[in-house]
């Protein structure tokens, strides 16, 4: 039995043996790493070439889209597609109504964001998808996308979540839930079939940065809550990140 961090950004930290070595200790076999922008695709790409235990996906942040000009977007989703053969999905890629404020830039993001969508589509490859402040839209936009989905960090209003898990989509849940109790009873509202555990790290909790052995701590959580065994938790979200991804 072990468990497996479905989203962070690997690429973001340091001492890379030194972390694997961690996770294994603590039961956490597989990393999957998702990325933001070219460089990260890039050193993603080399990362997961060189450590078993990490995956990755390849895509396009919303917020880093917007700071990137119309050639470096070209430039970066040649760079997915020559590469796509690395990617275990599409990630992480969606929109970000907290940073796109103008029409303009809500319109980039989502033209980026349906582009993705299209090379998922046609690759087969699932998707790992950011959204805030933008839940309905990027929904509505999803809705349209025929592969498998993998909510990240899922905050959404009440009536989006049946909608979202009516469509068996699938919802990462992070560390978020040991310091926030708003968050933990959004996250108890995930079915064991589609939940699955995530990090986000290096995101920073209470001024430290994640790792992603802190997903055993995720688990621990959750499990308490739910009122089931550790066991029962950390075989079934595996499960799950092992069907979703095809590692
Ligand atoms: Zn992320």
């Amino acid at each position: 039995m072990y468990l497996v961090d479905v989203h962070c950004h690997i690429e973001m930290l340091e001492n890379l043996e030194e972390l694997i070595a961690e996770s294994l200790a603590n039961g956490i076999k597989k990393i999957i790493s998702s990325s933001v922008d070219l460089t990260s695709m890039e050193q993603n790409i080399e990362i997961s070439q060189k450590f078993s235990e990490i995956k990755c996906c390849l895509g396009l942040h919303p917020s880093n889209v917007l700071s990137m000009n119309s050639k470096e977007i070209f430039n970066a989703i040649e760079l997915l597609k020559t590469n796509i053969n690395y990617a275990t999905a599409i990630g992480e890629i969606g929109i970000d109504f907290k940073h796109a404020k103008t029409d303009l830039e809500k319109q980039k993001q989502i033209k980026v964001y349906k582009e993705q969508l299209l090379i998922a589509e046609e690759n087969s490859l699932p998707v790992v998808i950011h959204s805030r402040y933008a839940e309905k839209k990027s929904l509505e936009i999803l809705f349209e996308f025929s592969g498998k989905v993998l909510l990240h960090w899922f905050d959404g209003s009440q009536n989006l979540f049946p909608k979202a898990a009516a469509k068996n989509y699938f919802f990462s849940v992070g560390p978020a839930v040991l310091f926030n109790q708003e968050y933990l009873q959004k996250a108890l509202l995930i079915p064991l079939d589609n939940l699955m555990l995530e990090t986000d790290s290096p995101v920073e909790f209470n001024g430290i940065k994640a790792k992603p052995f802190w997903v055993k701590k995720v688990a621990e959580k959750l499990a308490a809550e739910k009122n089931i065994s550790f066991e029962e938790l950390a075989e079934k979200t595996t499960k799950n990140a092992e069907e979703f991804f095809g590692i």
